[in-house]
């Protein structure tokens, strides 16, 4: 079957250079989107997220600041730190890398961050918004996604869905969004009996679990969509016997992509896709910023 690739820079390319536009014309009217990025300790994999998200964000015209705290800090000290940031006007979007050190507690931090600067959506605040279909900022992975399907153009209207994996910042919101497109949604997850029997009638196949190869082309229906998530990080031999690192996904692309309509590629998939929405995220972050200052001023 001769599929197409959906690859995520190339697809949410008119997304950055409207954010980049956007941007632009804040800073005219002196309100600088600005990134505030959390890093906790050093990890490799982190650092290489931040490279990335620092270059989109230059590239877009959004300041980024990469702010390192010791992997001793504690949890008393990373919430003033954030506390510090909701209220820095300079700040209009905050991130916290991942992973952060085991003895902190990751969801209360990103819950202290401040709703308006939630720029990955996952503030019960937020999330909240994408059950009613009304939000600004959503999650962006499940957005960026959501936005991949798109790209190939089939009618989401009656869609069948299904989602492997049920967490609240990726596989639930998913649904969310595609259920507000009329689509008929199945999540799957470790409960699921039976994974194949429900993947293999699915016209559009996101999968958000962490488990490299748990897809195979026998689960999957010729001529589907297939949006993969996941990124794992596998050992493997190369040609010269030597062990190397490689990045896959949970889906098995050699044996998926001889069967798939569409298939996302890991890397180059999703993740780009994702950097896109925290980008247009930041941005729009920023736009409420000033809408609100205005508003208030206009009170005063
Ligand atoms: P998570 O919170 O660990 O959720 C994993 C989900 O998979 C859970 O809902 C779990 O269900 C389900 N699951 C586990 N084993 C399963 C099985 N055998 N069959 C069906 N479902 C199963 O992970 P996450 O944050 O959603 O991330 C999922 C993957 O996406 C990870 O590889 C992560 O690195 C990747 N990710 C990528 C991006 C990106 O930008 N590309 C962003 C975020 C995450 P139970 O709770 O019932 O066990």
């Amino acid at each position: 079957m001769a599929f197409k690739l959906l690859e995520g820079k190339a697809i949410t390319q008119p997304i950055r250079d409207e954010t980049q536009r956007q941007a632009i014309s804040l800073q005219e009217q002196g309100w600088s989107p600005r990134l505030a990025s959390l890093e906790i300790g050093h990890n490799p994999a982190a650092a290489l997220y931040i490279r990335n998200q620092k270059r989109v964000a230059n590239m877009l015209g959004i300041a980024f600041e990469n702010r390192k705290f010791p992997q001793e800090i504690t949890q008393w000290e990373m919430l003033a730190a954030i506390h510090a940031m909701n209220v820095d006007p300079h700040v209009t979007g905050i991130i916290i890398q991942r992973p952060v050190p085991v003895h902190l507690d990751l969801k209360q931090l990103q819950l202290a961050i401040a709703p308006a600067k939630d720029v990955e959506g996952m503030n019960p605040t937020n999330i909240g918004k994408v059950v009613y279909n009304d939000f600004v900022l959503g999650p962006c992975t499940s957005q960026a996604s959501v936005e991949l399907l798109k790209a190939t153009g089939l009618e989401m209207k009656g869609l069948e869905v299904v989602i492997v994996g049920h967490s609240e910042i990726v596989g639930k919101p998913i649904a969310l969004h595609l259920l507000a497109e009329l689509a008929t949604v199945t999540i799957c997850h470790h409960g699921t009996r039976n994974l194949m029997t429900h993947t293999r009638r699915a016209d559009a196949l996101f999968v958000a679990v962490g488990k490299p190869g748990l897809i195979t082309g026998d689960m999957i229906k010729p001529g589907t969509a297939v949006i993969d998530i996941g990124i794992n990080q596998i050992e493997i031999t190369d040609g010269d016997g030597q062990p190397q690192i490689k990045t896959v996904g949970d889906v098995d692309f050699d044996s998926a992509h001889e069967v798939a309509g569409w298939i996302t590629p890991v890397p180059g998939g999703v993740g780009p896709a994702t950097l896109s929405i925290l980008m247009r995220n930041v941005v729009a972050a920023t736009a409420m910023q000033k809408a609100a200052y205005e508003h208030a001023m206009l009170e005063n």
